[in-house]
């Protein structure tokens, strides 16, 4: 070995960057929850002056570790920031980013049973407690997989193989998926990549509360024929990403049963609600799903990415990607859970059921009902406090935990040019971070309740900044 590689390699050296590391991060988490008002939940500064930043940083040469790793931390988005509640990512728990750690360290590759001796089988595991949840049967299974956009990806695999024979024969035929107008994007760009096309995606217009119109369904599914498309899935959102709508899934379901269409869930946000009795209501008929998905890193607390992909019958799974890969495994046909590489897209996967099982090891499931109940009740706490206000509209009453909402006092002023130069202003200063969408042609702000540590207060603060921020715009 060299003598860079032995040190590289020195597990002394480990063991006191490591935890020198673990300090950082705890005085820095100590830091966000106790004196937030010390630290900004978005320190933002223009894509070009950063970028300076680090190519100054990389012509100074080497360095102590350390130091970086305090740049870095001092440069983020702060999700564990009170003040955070703007994409819907989690702010992981501690636990799971040191589990984290004990992964990429261990980096066991998971795409045959042997590289994954331990996260091969917790993934089986984890898959069965989310399947129970939903009310599946015991016919059900499912993965896990890097992320929501490649779950979805993958469920449109499944179902397209569940239909048609494109996967050994090609394309021949026009193949289409219904969705509400109001889905993720990642969905329009899976039919895309999987050749469907413009055409192939039809969208079916939502109703005044952004959930898909399925008294629509017939009508839609009328015409597609007729164009001489093969309609092979219909998605449902659970709940949609803009407003965090959830769609009727048992209508849905209803439509999907009687003309033998494959029935996805999109449930990368909300389907996190099966670990609620409270809250389980809003995705009513997600058990009659042929598949549907669950990001662990939304409301769930696992660091970035881990994603539950479940299928209703469970062999469907194996059809998904057929293919003979000589080197990993001798047969293709045999139904082994434990190659998770047969079954998904990834062939070296990070070991994510570790670090979900983390958390359910050291504080069981309720931590989950708990955080989805949590943020929740929040979110209706908030959307009362604007309904309250005079200033203040929201388009739709929430479902989930995210929350759309706009300043309207100055009716003078363009409101959209308004509510954009509020959320403009507010990122510049950096207190609160929160986000915008754009509904029926409406700016509105939006925040997404991701974080336990927010607290009525800081939604009080929130309304109160922005209430000033306009008042110095409009005058
Ligand atoms: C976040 C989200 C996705 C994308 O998931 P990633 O894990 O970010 O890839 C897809 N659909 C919905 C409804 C989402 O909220």
């Amino acid at each position: 070995m060299t003598p860079t590689l032995k040190t590289a390699y020195n597990p002394e050296n480990f063991r006191q960057q490591a935890h020198s590391l673990v300090d950082q991060l705890a005085d820095y988490l100590e830091k966000v929850q106790s004196q937030p008002n010390d630290v900004l939940a978005i320190p933002f500064e223009e894509p070009e002056s950063t970028y300076e930043y680090w190519k100054e940083d990389y012509q100074a040469g080497k360095g102590e570790v350390s130091d970086f790793y305090e740049k870095v931390i001092e440069k983020s988005v702060h999700i564990h920031h009170p003040r955070y509640m703007g994409h819907q990512v989690s702010p992981p728990l501690p636990i799971a980013a040191a589990t984290s750690m004990l992964t990429a360290l261990l980096n066991n590759g998971m795409a045959v049973y042997e590289m994954g001796l331990v996260s091969n089988p917790l993934e089986r595991l984890i898959s069965e407690i989310v399947a129970k949840r939903i009310g599946y049967d015991d016919n059900s299974g499912g993965l896990l997989t890097s992320g929501g956009t490649l779950a979805n990806l993958t469920a449109l695999l499944a179902a397209r193989a569940n239909k048609t024979s494109v996967w050994s024969d090609g394309n021949d035929k026009k193949l289409a998926v219904m969705v509400s107008e109001e889905a993720h994007y990642c969905i329009d760009r899976a039919a895309r990549i999987m050749g469907m096309g413009t055409e192939g995606i039809i969208k079916i217009p939502s109703n005044e509360k952004f959930q898909l119109r399925a008294e629509l369904l017939e009508e839609y599914l009328e015409e597609a024929k007729n164009k001489g498309f093969q309609v092979i899935c219909i998605v449902g959102s659970a709940c949609s990403t803009s407003t965090g709508s959830y769609d009727d899934l048992n209508a849905i379901a209803d439509f999907a049963e009687k003309h033998d269409i494959w029935f996805h869930v999109d449930g990368a946000h909300g389907a996190a609600v099966v670990f609620s009795e409270k809250y389980n209501y809003l995705v009513a008929g997600l058990h009659r799903a042929d598949s549907m998905i669950l990001d662990w890193h939304k409301m769930l607390m696992v660091p970035a990415l881990a994603t539950s992909l479940i299928f209703k019958r469970n062999a469907d799974s194996y059809r998904t990607f057929q293919q003979k890969a000589q080197y990993l495994w001798d047969n293709q046909d045999s139904k082994d859970w434990f190659n998770s590489g047969k079954r998904t897209f990834e062939c070296t996967k990070l070991m994510m059921s570790v670090k979900i099982y983390s958390i359910i090891k050291a504080f069981g499931e309720e931590v989950f009902t708990e955080n989805v109940n949590y943020l929740h009740d929040l979110a209706r706490t908030f959307s009362q406090m604007i309904q309250q206000s005079s200033d203040f509209e929201l388009p739709v009453v929430p479902q989930s935990n995210i929350v759309c909402f706009r300043y309207i006092k100055a009716e003078e002023e363009n409101s959209n040019k308004l509510n954009s130069t509020i959320r403009q202003q507010l990122l510049t200063n950096g207190r609160f971070y929160v986000v915008q969408t754009t509904l029926n042609e409406e700016v509105y702000l939006r925040v997404s309740l991701m974080n336990a540590l927010t607290t009525e207060n800081h939604l009080r603060e929130l309304l109160k900044e922005i209430g000033q921020i306009a008042e110095r715009i409009v005058r």
